[in-house]
């Protein structure tokens, strides 16, 4: 179980403040979108949530504990980004296994670990293949499973699909909701695409400039947005 609490997360860069004090409550095994548009800073949040950027001022809490200070690798999270960045060279078995070779998990455990994934995704005919033989939804499907074989409780996405054609898109949302029913995790996707949260969240924080503008559920946004930001935002297509 994993409940994460964000108190008045700010973040700097030089002279601009590019968040700027974000409280949220993320719940177990809730499915949270965080969108708004390129440049609002969701991925510099999600970054400080994995640990990989930290915050300027503020607290972070898992389950009660604060982690500002816990390495990226003891977190629990795992991210999966835009760019899948697999290894060339390697297998789709090897680079779903290799963050697991890294931790010196045996050969044994990592190879039924790995298959595991590889059955969650429907990936166990392509895992002698190499990434270039792949497709790029199979690409981003062993991306998934890199994160999957680590077991996290909380899973982090920054625009998964964002390089997906639109067709696969949609395929890929409905995969992706198929995962956190069967893997039972908390996961947090950051999307510019209010399609994309509107269909996918159970609870959807809309940033712009840096601070939350609303969080809601999409018929609450929908129905009740609180400014016209949030309305237009919502309410209006691609
Ligand atoms: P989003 O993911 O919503 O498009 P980002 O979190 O990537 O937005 O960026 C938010 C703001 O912070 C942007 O203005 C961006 O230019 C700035 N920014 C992000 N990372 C850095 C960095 N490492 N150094 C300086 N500015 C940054
Ligand atoms: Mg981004």
């Amino acid at each position: 179980m994993a409940t994460l609490q964000l108190k008045q997360i700010a973040k700097r860069f030089d002279d601009t403040e590019v968040l700027k004090g974000i409280d949220l409550v993320v719940n177990d095994r809730e499915f949270v979108v965080f969108v708004g548009p390129s440049g609002c800073g969701k991925s510099t949040l999600l970054r400080i949530i994995a640990g990989l950027e930290s915050a300027s001022s503020g607290d972070l809490l898992v389950d009660g504990q604060r982690i500002n200070d816990v390495g990226p690798a003891d977190r629990g999270l795992a991210m999966v980004f835009q760019s899948y960045a697999l290894y060339p060279h390697m297998t789709v078995e090897d680079n779903m296994g290799f963050s697991l070779r890294l931790a010196k998990v045996p050969k044994g455990e990592r190879r039924a670990k790995v298959r595991e994934a590889a059955r969650i995704l429907q990936l166990e005919p392509l895992l002698d293949r190499k990434p270039k033989a792949l497709s790029g939804g199979q690409r981003q499907r062993v991306a998934i499973g890199r994160a999957i074989v680590r077991n996290p409780s909380i899973f982090l996405f920054d625009e998964p699909l964002s390089n997906l054609d639109a067709a696969l898109r949609v395929q890929m949302r409905i995969e992706l909701a198929r995962l956190h029913e069967e893997l039972d995790a908390t996961m947090i996707y950051v999307t510019h695409d209010q399609i994309e949260a509107m269909t996918m969240a159970d609870k959807i924080v809309v940033l712009q400039a840096g601070v939350v503008e609303q969080i809601g559920s999409p018929m609450e946004l929908y129905h009740h947005p609180c400014n016209r930001f949030v309305a237009g935002f919502i309410g209006s297509p691609k």
